[in-house]
């Protein structure tokens, strides 16, 4: 989503109650972006086992995220927190080969898994560590995550201030916390007493900005000399870099721009229809359109694809190829607009009621000021428009992968009633849906994830030598991505009673094995005990009952 921190927080936060307003809107003025947008940082870890000497994980079924289809049963040897050994122990349907058995003495940790499916941890490539305006202590965010099996996040701005982000990712590092893997990535300009306005300008931010031990930068927009010095400065001294083009430059700068620069990789789709117009070069506004009114940016942006070059046409093609030769990374976070082409389906998502915090359903609903709720006037229209918008972005995101170009899985959560977790999974649905074969998306949740933060070497794949980073479910996902999300899939067992299966059984993150569903109830609680504190409950907008 797109934001800007101190503004964000200032009208966000001062929907609350009158004297806080009155605090805030001084605080909002004076406060630096640091002191102004924080959450409170995890607890010291209380959760996990290990990391072991010596960990088997007996009898699964492995999908390495490489592409290859699953093989099993497999026992996989862990070591501390490096996977040492990959044993293939028989054939499906036949008893295990106990001989070909990796050997466990009395020290050995074993767990016995026969049937169970393992993957590489998660990717979230576009994953905000929650914010003030949701009210969402990191903690929740994390077992949000963790629970799905999401091992290894970046933080596309640091909304909550670069030093917060690296002192989580720190503790993170250290198993200190109970947390994904972080890599953050400062919102250009982040931290600067004044506006960056030239090239020179630009490069000293980003020579800063990694000398402070940032993982790159996320950018929204700025004029094309500063975005040309920012972005190959940035490539220059081998950081990476995200960006949200948001609809303010796209005229003067759009991903093909940034992609030539240096870009690593654009998150969401804006700027990709602009880059491939071809008879206009401006999107066709409404004529009454203000960008600050969200009716009107979001609605807008439902037309959008549609002005550009149809899919498969000569510049659509061009385009297209030019980004794979520069080797550009997509990470179009569809999940985050889903409720622009159905509002009632992320609204009422089963989820809301156990797991949404009531902060953070206060932020989600209707509102001129809150990023992302405008929803005070959404139509048929608008929802017509946008399954239709969908579409066409779904074509080329498809045709991207098809010619070899990486594409991710970014959730971009807290914002448009989409959860931390379970949106993750929502987004390999909606790979899926673009085209991509399951093991497709799983490639793209894992090991292109890693190659694309630079992190190929260690992270991504399940192989000997990699850190020990799964997602162990006891029901197949790819017959059904669903049994991935907390709340598992529907079944019907053998008295005719719809059941529930699935759902992350364990995560492990360097050699250190959680308990998925612990983190769960773990969330579970924490939203029951601040709804009774607020003595509130979950209430859809408008509605009284
Ligand atoms: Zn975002």
């Amino acid at each position: 989503m797109i934001w800007l921190f101190t503004l964000s927080y200032c009208t966000l936060s001062s929907t609350n109650r009158m004297l806080k307003k009155i605090l805030l809107a001084v605080i909002c003025l004076t406060a630096t972006i640091q002191l102004s947008a924080q959450i409170q940082p995890a607890p010291d870890r209380g959760e996990g086992d290990g990391p072991y000497d010596k960990l088997i994980l007996r009898g699964v079924v492995l999908i390495d995220g490489t592409g290859a289809p699953p093989t099993g049963p497999v026992d996989i040897v862990i070591e501390k927190n490096i996977i040492t050994r990959i044993q293939n122990v028989g054939y499906p349907g036949l008893p295990i080969n106990e001989s070909r058995r990796p050997h466990a003495d009395e020290k050995t940790k074993v767990l016995d898994l026969e049937g169970h499916y393992l993957l590489p941890g998660f990717i979230d490539m576009h994953a905000h560590i929650g914010g003030t305006g949701q009210g969402t202590p990191a903690e929740y965010v994390y077992k949000l995550w963790m629970a799905h099996g999401v091992t290894t996040v970046r933080d596309p701005s640091a909304g909550n201030g670069l030093d917060w982000v690296l002192g989580q990712k720190n503790r993170s590092a250290k198993n200190q916390i109970t947390a994904p893997r972080i890599l953050a990535y400062t919102a250009f300009g982040q931290g600067s007493e004044s506006p960056i306005t030239t090239a020179d300008q630009a490069k000293a931010w980003v020579n800063q900005n990694k000398a402070k031990g940032a993982d790159g930068i996320k950018f929204f927009g700025a004029k094309p000399e500063v975005m040309e010095a920012a972005i190959s400065e940035n490539k220059r001294i081998g950081l990476r870099s995200a960006m949200h083009h948001q609809q303010l430059d796209v005229a003067r700068w759009n991903v093909l721009n940034s992609a030539r620069a240096g870009l690593t990789s654009m998150e969401h789709w804006y700027g990709l229809p602009e880059a491939l117009f071809q008879d206009r070069t401006i999107q066709d506004f409404r004529l009454d359109y203000n960008y600050q009114n969200e009716q009107h940016r979001f609605a807008e942006a439902g037309k959008l694809w549609k002005q550009a070059a149809p899919p498969y046409s000569e510049h659509w093609n061009n385009v297209m190829n030019e980004l794979l030769e520069l080797d550009f990374t997509l990470d179009p976070t569809f999940n985050i607009y889903e409720a622009n082409r159905d509002l009632m389906r992320a609204r009422t998502a089963e989820w809301h009621e156990v797991y949404t915090l009531p902060s953070l359903w206060r932020f989600y609903a209707p509102s001129r000021q809150s990023h992302g709720s405008y929803w005070f006037d959404w139509t048929t229209e608008e929802e017509l428009q946008w399954k239709e918008n969908y579409r066409l972005w779904m074509t080329f995101v498809n045709e991207y992968k098809n010619r070899g170009g990486r594409v991710t899985t970014g959730s971009d959560s807290g914002f448009i009633y989409q959860l931390y977790g379970f949106a993750y999974i929502r987004e390999m649905e909606l790979l899926r849906e673009a085209g991509f074969h399951p093991l497709e998306v799983i490639r793209s949740a894992t090991m292109y994830g890693a190659e694309a933060l630079g992190l190929e070497k260690t992270l991504g794949t399940v192989e000997v030598g990699k850190l020990a980073d799964m997602v162990i479910v006891e029901e197949n996902p790819l017959q059904n991505l669903k049994v991935l999300y907390g709340t598992g899939a529907i079944r019907i067992d053998e008295n005719n009673k719809p059941i529930r299966v699935g759902g992350v059984k364990y995560t492990i993150k360097d050699g250190i094995v959680y308990d998925a569903k612990q983190l769960l109830a773990d969330v579970k609680k924490m939203v029951e005990e601040a709804k009774e504190k607020e003595n509130t409950s979950l209430k859809q907008p408008g509605l009284d009952w």
